[in-house]
């Protein structure tokens, strides 16, 4: 059936209007749904690793950062106790920290200023599929008017968010959530060091703050569990875990806050990407994949598979051949598979680490040594330093030290050593299984060690 589109995409969030905004200047035609095009006031995806304002500015795309007050974070501080330290990121890259609601909006304005994109107010209802099973566009629910009405496209995204309609349709997913964000946004605060994100260490699991304008900071507080936090719940966590910690410089705002209420809440999930992959239909940003936000690598993987995505898609002539546009799909699933690997195990690793209280100290100590290990994790941390071998390197490297700290201190410490080596391996074994392929791992290194041996061949494998 010939399409007045190329492509259709369900939700006009931070994946369905970024790749709209980066296609539609090439030509692409675009159906663009989403229920409400309006500004909203969320507490996720507001700061932006290194790597996530790379990709943009590698799509041209990195003025959609200018003009709202989106502020520049030159690195993290870690605070344990009263032990304090910072870690710049790698030299020439910035992240950022913004309104999240204000800079979907500027990504939208963006993309629907082209007159190739077809703006729909309307909720996706289903996939709409041909005779031979394959994805040929979706009905939508317009919210003018109620009607019932379709439309068609050889490729339909799904870019519908982490409540996603359509996820039971395109993939096996196995979605949990691992613990909740509590949003508080301090006014007129100062931080210990400015320009930087922050993560505190002392409570049983960590907060994080940074700046999302000139006088704003939002401050996340993780609530551990399955369970949406009760109020009476929440005011114990408060008190006893995050309160006590909070620094002398930011109390006034903090208590100011607190007197406001106004908390959002959020779950936060981990869902590994298991694509089913089906003709004419591809899955985006959070309907895909999910990892715990404590790293804020949420958008850094969002940017990349947009990248990646439509690196493939570009590469067709058009969109007439369903079976080329198949084969770019696949492409995409196996290459974003490699590029977000390290963002995700890091993300939930770090989140367990971070929950541990030998292994957090062990974190601790380890990245206030600073040097190399410390730059290869913070490149990491910045989605920068995509390499699973530099990841697991330092993830070893990590518990060693932690572990040999603790006997070097005292030898009757051995058996929290043996411990600290354990948990680090429950909270690693998962990750490893669900985001990389092993075989493909081993298999690399393996002809990369035969190439520097001299036996020839390997050279032309890239780095994952
Ligand atoms: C608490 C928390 C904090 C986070 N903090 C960070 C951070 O600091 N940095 C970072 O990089 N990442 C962060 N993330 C992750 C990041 O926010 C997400 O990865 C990102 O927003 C995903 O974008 P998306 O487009 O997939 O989903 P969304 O941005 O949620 O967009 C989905 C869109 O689909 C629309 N939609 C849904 N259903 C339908 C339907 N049936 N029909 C039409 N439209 C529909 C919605 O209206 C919405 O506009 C955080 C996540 C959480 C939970």
């Amino acid at each position: 059936m010939k399409s007045e589109f190329d492509i259709c995409i369900i939700g006009a969030g931070m994946a369905g209007a970024t790749i709209t905004a980066y296609l539609a200047p090439k030509g692409i035609k675009i159906a663009l749904i989403d229920h409400s095009f309006k500004e909203k006031k969320r507490i996720v995806g507001e700061l932006l690793q290194p790597g996530a304002v790379l990709s943009l500015e590698q799509m041209g795309l990195g003025h959609l950062l200018d003009g709202f007050d989106a502020q520049p974070v030159e690195g993290y501080a870690l605070l344990q106790g009263e032990e304090k330290t910072t870690i710049p990121y790698p030299h020439h890259y910035k992240g950022m920290g913004l309104h999240n609601g204000r800079f979907l909006q500027q990504i939208r304005a963006s993309a629907l200023h082209n007159e190739s994109v077809k703006q729909i107010h309307g909720k996706a209802l289903q996939l709409l599929e041909n005779e031979r099973n394959e994805i040929v566009g979706v009905s939508y629910r317009e919210s003018l008017t109620s009607e019932i009405k379709s439309i068609y496209a050889p490729l339909t995204i799904t870019s519908d968010g982490f409540f996603s309609n359509f996820r039971d349709h395109l993939s096996n997913n196995e979605k949990t959530v691992t613990s909740y964000f509590i949003g508080l946004i301090l006014k007129d605060c100062e931080m210990p060091f400015p320009k930087h994100g922050h993560v505190f260490l002392s409570g049983p699991t960590p907060f994080i703050c940074y700046p999302i304008s000139n006088n704003e900071v939002r401050l996340l507080i993780d609530f551990p569990g399955k369970q949406l936090p009760r109020k009476q719940l929440l005011q114990q966590h408060l008190d006893a875990n995050v309160t006590p910690y909070i620094p002398e410089c930011m109390r006034n705002s903090y208590e100011q806050a607190l007197q406001e209420g106004g908390f959002k809440v959020m779950p936060n999930h981990y869902m590994a990407a298991k694509p089913i992959i089906r003709k004419g239909a591809v899955m985006l940003g959070d309907a895909l994949n999910m990892r715990h936000p404590l790293t804020g690598g949420g958008l850094t993987a969002v940017f990349s598979d947009i990248q990646i995505l439509s690196t493939h898609l570009l590469a067709m002539p058009d969109f007439n051949k369903t079976d080329l546009i198949h084969e770019k799909i696949e492409a995409y699933y196996r290459d974003r598979q490699k590029a977000n690997a390290n963002v995700n195990i890091l993300a939930n690793a770090l989140y367990g680490v971070m929950s541990n209280s030998l292994l957090k100290t062990a974190v601790f100590k380890y990245l206030q040594c600073g040097g190399t290990n410390a730059q290869e994790s913070i490149a990491m941390l910045a989605g920068l330093n995509r390499n699973h071998y530099t990841l697991m390197k330092q993830f070893c490297f990590l518990t060693v030290f932690g572990a040999r700290n603790l006997v070097r201190h005292n030898i009757s410490n051995l058996p929290k050593a043996i411990k600290l080596l354990s948990d680090a391996f429950i909270i690693i074994k998962p990750l490893i299984r669900n985001e990389i392929s092993l075989v493909a791992f081993f298999y690399h290194y393996l002809a990369k060690i035969k190439s520097l041996a001299g036996f020839g061949y390997g050279a032309n494998i890239q780095e994952p």
